[in-house]
């Protein structure tokens, strides 16, 4: 009798361990399911990448692969706490007025695809750098590490997820490079970029244009590294590795459905959401092309 009391307590003890933890699933993975029934619908509409040309990244990296959803969720990538849940961008040296505008729409782009709050602080000048953290080509170039180990912390800003400086001089990581865009510590949180070899946008309205797309580009690119996405290899998208401008230029400015699902698992918001802000912000660049495009993605995915 005390046996079979003991057995039908164990059992009823199991089965109520075995329900919790159902349900634990359930709630740690229905915004996973809501993602994916959002984004799947939508997926057809993102061409696959063709063959890589020669010299592309995806030739010369070729030990970079596919990460599925699942592999990123069980990394436990770094995400947002709700003390640190804003991206800081820092404006680092002497800009020109049409420099200064592409800070500003940057910080706008990055804010409308990440779905977060950006705050512009004010430019700060160059500050005095070492001897040993610079050198001089025929223009002045400044070591990535004296800002990354020395002039950035995350700590300045008690809400700051993320604290990103955008200069307008020239880069380089380490003596053998000629130069670099920009370098990030994901440990520490911050990173740096230039705008020195983005273009000219004081001389004439495309070169602006241009000179704002790349820098959209990359800012993004690399916040998104910040949040642990890796490049992306199965679809053209805002995460693929580059290689040079060239190849900057021909890069999509939006993330790829399996970016997409990345993003907003972390951030914990919606790719529908996402569609939502990008339509509101190209609709306020009165871009027809790209309002014609997420129109048609939230509508496909039965979200508008
Ligand atoms: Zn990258
Ligand atoms: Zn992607």
């Amino acid at each position: 009798m005390g046996t079979l009391f003991t057995r039908k307590r164990l059992l009823r003890f199991a089965l109520s361990g075995a329900l919790l933890l159902f349900i634990g699933l359930c709630i740690y993975f229905f915004p996973a399911l809501k993602i994916y029934l959002e984004v799947e619908p939508v997926r057809k509409f993102y061409k696959l990448h063709g063959k890589p040309s020669e010299f592309s990244w995806r030739t010369i990296h070729k030990n970079e692969t596919y990460e599925p959803f699942g592999n990123y969720i069980i990394r436990d990538p770094f995400s947002l706490t709700p003390k640190r849940d804003k991206i800081y961008i820092l404006p680092l040296g002497s800009f020109t007025e049409k420099q200064k505008e592409i800070v500003t729409e940057t910080c706008h782009f990055v804010e409308a695809i990440y779905g977060m709050n950006v705050v512009q602080l004010p430019v700060r000048k160059m500050p005095d750098v070492p001897d040993s953290m610079k050198r001089d080509i025929g223009i002045t170039q400044y070591k990535t590490g004296y800002f990354i180990d020395s002039y950035l912390s995350i700590n300045e800003y008690s809400d700051a997820a993320v604290l990103i400086a955008l200069t307008s001089e020239d880069l380089f990581p380490s003596e053998s490079w000629n130069y670099v865009f920009g370098l990030a510590s994901f440990y520490k949180r911050v990173g740096v970029w230039s705008m020195r070899r983005l273009g000219y946008p004081d001389n004439d309205t495309l070169l602006y244009r241009l000179c704002l797309e790349r820098t959209c580009k990359i800012a993004t690119h690399e916040i998104g590294h910040m949040f642990c996405l890796k490049h992306c290899v199965r679809y053209p998208c805002i995460m693929n590795g580059s290689n040079g401008l060239g190849e900057t230029d021909i890069t999509p400015q939006f993330l790829c459905p399996d970016c997409l699902e990345k993003m907003a698992w972390n951030l914990e918001t919606t790719p529908s959401a996402h569609f939502k802000r990008m339509l509101a912000y190209w609709e306020s660049k009165k871009d027809t092309a790209q309002v014609a495009i997420y129109t048609q993605l939230l509508t496909t995915a039965h979200l508008k």
